[in-house]
């Protein structure tokens, strides 16, 4: 293709950029090699359970215990199924994911402009790009207006390249080309699609797009080292168990007891638990229009203590309309405006220039619509002038400014912005400035976002600069809060959350707005110029009691965040420019938008708001807190029953008797803990006064010490329980058969009860997968005890109605007691 140098290039064809759809393809990269059938599962047979759920099944066939052997091999099977379920489900929850992360870009076609998603761009396209974008394929640069690009990902080195257009004539060079993936971070530009795909040089790198960052999080690497330690003592344990009983017993009881005692001790299930519960977190999070980025965050957001929220866009709707504009020296409504449509041209002409072209933001939306309501031809009036200079939007000097070259050969500067910096950029004497301030301010009392609007003339290759503007109006628009938003500030605050807005906009419609969703705030506001003369102490004192901070820099965000952080709090803190990226990546749980973000400032957070609404923060750190609270209950459970079985399988070793159970029975007990703890647990609902506690302190463990008193007085006495059966039966009155029938199927009993019993009321009902693990456990148990025909498999016998009795009611008596124990203390 070759290379294209008109400035005035309008783009492809419609039908020019189908066909070259098809000949390039998507610019998209190649999907990765699925994971085959058998590659799974030999992944899942790879397993410490399956490695040594083989190994005694093998012991079994050369020691002619054909039906353990069989027995066994089948047990297999629904294990594996359990997990290629769960690998499915995670496999899944990846890839609607990635489907979540798509990636959008103005392209001009025809000379018309239109979002498209990246994936349909083809060598030729013409795209536009501003500060915040990701660049979506290689090219080069048509027109560049001051564009700084941030080749990090490329390089490795993030330092921004200024780069410039190409030159007619002149041979391509490195300065004038851009490549896939990397982010504009200054100026704006067009720029020509030279390879898409895979041809891009970050196609070729071969590395995925955006995945979720899949490093451990803290908690999962210390559950990780953690199962490491238990498993290497417990082979230790084992290997020394296999040797006494070979010493005594001969090798095939000693392997045999060793392999149980390994089967009853390494603790596998845990890291599994943990992340899955994660994985299917952060899915959930995803359908409730949260992108999760890091897997960290999902343990963080329950810990929130301070959420700093924008308020454009997140509190309110981010949908401006148009009310009054002052023009004149005078407020007027828009029923007078159209009434006197000439009379305002120039207000809105002068609008039209200032602001960007390519209307992205929703104040450009609607200064586009009503000049066109008021019967301007918007893109007619724009073709009459050549753009020569282009400053965007700054959310330092908060204006945006663009020199243009009309049809008379005149060049003109047109600036829009904070209405307090265009005037104070402008040439209006201290006594209209005053005057023009008391309007400001019963506009911005009333929640008003206004626009001051200004120009001048200028000189041929003058550069823009702010001064000695000619003051030419305001444009008064309202954004009203969003619906949602009362409710979702009122329950952040019944959680213990404080929120702190922080905004570009004046302070008193930071006020308005605060006042109208009900958000507690200090009186006293702060603005950015006052923010700016404090001193670091002074700033780390006024955080702890200032909630609005008004027309604040994006670098003021940073230092509100650090001070916060010095306080011990655990800051959300949302953003969406460029310069919001530093506190984005301060802040413990950086936010950024779905919609109205830039790249740049979601490359730096840990989360994305696909509908950038406060709400879903809201609904997020509720998720967070509920995901915990079920890790939890997870994790009391898993402890819970594996004291017994440790405690069954080590007990008669001192005893000098053989071991209770048999691989047979070790693996029932899993296929009720597996399930229960993994699937059952994680889809529990919320407690229902979760959001009435305040946000757990970072520094608590999982298992705290009132749960760890839980986990030991509930393992313990079902281990009393069932051993004290063992006992009686089997070493009182030398039934070894019937005490492995009453203590096997009291630990079965009390692990239901603990399922059943330990958590609210309304959690049991609400969770039928549970429900229907306990009734399908109760049922096999009922079977293998009662049925004489199993009776060999089990090495179980039949209790009568005495014993059978027992075997239920005191595991109840049990789990009731403890329950009562720990209610009273
Ligand atoms: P917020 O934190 O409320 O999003 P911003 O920093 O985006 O505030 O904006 C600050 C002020 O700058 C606004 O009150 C408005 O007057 C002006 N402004 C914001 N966006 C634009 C824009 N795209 N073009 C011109 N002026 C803008
Ligand atoms: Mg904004």
């Amino acid at each position: 293709m070759s290379i294209i140098t008109n400035k005035s290039y309008k783009g492809l064809t419609i039908t020019d950029a189908e066909a070259l759809l098809k000949q390039y393809g998507p610019n998209a990269r190649k999907p990765g090699k699925q994971k085959t059938w058998l590659k799974r599962i030999w992944g899942i047979a790879g397993e410490p359970m399956m490695l040594l759920l083989l190994a005694t099944a093998i012991i079994y066939y050369f020691l002619g215990d054909k039906l353990e052997t069989i027995i066994l091999l089948f047990s297999i099977i629904p294990i594996m199924l359990m997990e290629f379920f769960q690998e499915t489900k995670t496999d899944e929850a990846i890839k609607i994911l990635d489907k979540m992360i798509t990636e959008y870009c103005m392209v001009i076609r025809m000379g018309k402009n239109q979002k498209l998603e990246a994936k349909y761009l083809v060598p030729g396209d013409l795209i536009y790009v501003t500060a915040g974008d990701k660049i979506s394929a290689d090219g080069y640069i048509l027109n560049s207006y001051g564009l700084s690009i941030d080749e990090s990902i490329l390089t490795g080195e993030s330092i921004t390249v200024i780069k410039g257009a190409i030159k007619d004539g002149v041979e391509l060079k490195e300065e004038n080309q851009v490549y896939q993936g990397t982010m504009v971070t200054q100026g704006e530009g067009y720029i020509v699609v030279e390879k898409t795909g895979d041809n891009t040089k970050y196609g070729q790198l071969g590395t995925l797009l955006e995945k979720i960052e899949s490093i451990k999080t803290p908690l999962q690497q210390k559950i990780h080292n953690l199962v490491q330690m238990v498993a290497v003592g417990a082979i230790i344990i084992a290997a020394f168990v296999a040797l006494i009983i070979t010493i005594s017993n001969g090798w095939a009881k000693g392997l045999l007891s060793g392999l149980t005692m390994a089967m009853s001790l390494i603790p596998e299930e845990f890291p599994v638990v943990f992340s899955v519960f994660l994985i299917m977190g952060v899915w959930r999070m995803t359908k409730q229009k949260t992108l999760i980025r890091e897997m960290a965050m999902v343990e963080l957001l329950g810990s929130a203590t301070v959420i700093c929220t924008d308020k454009t866009g997140t509190l309110t709707e981010g949908k401006m309309t148009l009310e009054k504009i002052f023009f004149h020296e005078e407020v007027l409504n828009l029923e007078e405006v159209k009434k006197h449509q000439k009379n305002f041209t120039e207000l809105l002409t002068t609008s039209l220039l200032s602001l960007e072209q390519i209307a992205i933001d929703p104040i450009e939306i609607e200064a586009q619509r009503f000049a066109k309501e008021l019967g301007i031809d918007v893109d007619k009036f724009y073709e009459e002038h050549t753009l020569e200079e282009d400053s965007p939007f700054s959310s330092d000097s908060k204006t945006v400014s663009h020199i243009w070259k009309n049809n008379k050969e005149e060049y003109f500067q047109y600036t829009a912005g904070a209405p307090e910096s265009i005037l104070k950029y402008s040439k209006l004497n201290n006594q209209k400035k005053t005057e023009i301030e008391k309007v400001l301010e019963e506009n911005f009392d009333k929640g008003y976002r206004v626009i001051g609007i200004a120009n001048k003339k200028t000189q041929r290759g003058d550069k823009i600069n702010l001064n000695n503007l000619n003051f030419i109006g305001f444009l008064i628009m309202s954004d009203p809060p969003r619906s949602g938003v009362k409710e979702a500030i009122e329950l952040c605050q019944k959680a213990g959350i404080r929120i702190i807005m922080i905004t570009g906009d004046n302070k008193l419609t930071a006020h308005n707005i605060a006042e109208q969703i009900g958000m507690k705030h200090n009186e006293e506001i702060y603005d950015g110029t006052e923010l700016s003369k404090l001193d670091p102490d002074a700033l780390l004192f006024e955080v702890t009691h200032h909630d609005i901070f008004a027309r604040v820099q994006p670098e003021q965000k940073y230092l509100i965040v650090e001070s916060l952080q010095k306080h011990g709090e655990i800051v959300a803190m949302t953003g969406d420019g460029v310069n919001d990226a530093p506190a984005l990546k301060k802040a413990n749980i950086g936010i950024s938008m779905g919609i109205r973000g830039t790249e740049v400032a979601r490359a730096a957070s840990g989360m994305v708001l696909m509908d950038d609404n406060f709400a879903t923060i809201v609904g997020a750190v509720k998720e967070g807190r509920r995901i915990y609270d079920n890790l939890r209950q997870s994790f009391t459970f898993l402890f819970s029953f594996h004291i017994p079985i440790v405690g069954l399988a080590i007990l008669p070793l001192f005893l000098n008797q053989n071991l209770i159970f048999t691989p047979i029975h070790i693996i029932f007990l899993e296929l009720i803990c597996d399930p229960a703890s993994v699937l059952g647990f994680e889809r529990e609902k919320a407690r229902h006064n979760l959001m009435h506690e305040p946000p757990r302190p970072t520094k608590e463990p999982l298992i705290n010490p009132r749960l760890w008193l839980k986990i030991i007085l509930q393992g313990l006495g079902i281990t009393a329980v069932s051993f004290a059966f063992y006992y009686h039966f089997a070493i009182t009155h030398g039934n070894a058969e019937l005490g492995r029938t009453v203590a096997f199927g009291s630990l079965v009993i009390s692990q239901i009860f603990l399922i059943l019993i330990s958590r609210e009321w309304e959690q049991v009902i609400a969770n039928r997968l549970l429900l229907l693990i306990s009734g399908l456990v109760i049922l096999f148990l009922g079977l293998i005890i009662y049925l004489p025909a199993l009776h060999p498999v089990f090495k179980l016998t039949s209790l009568n109605l005495k014993q059978s009795l027992y075997m239920i009611v005191w595991p109840l008596i049990m789990v009731l007691a403890i329950k009562l124990i720990l209610k009273i203390k």
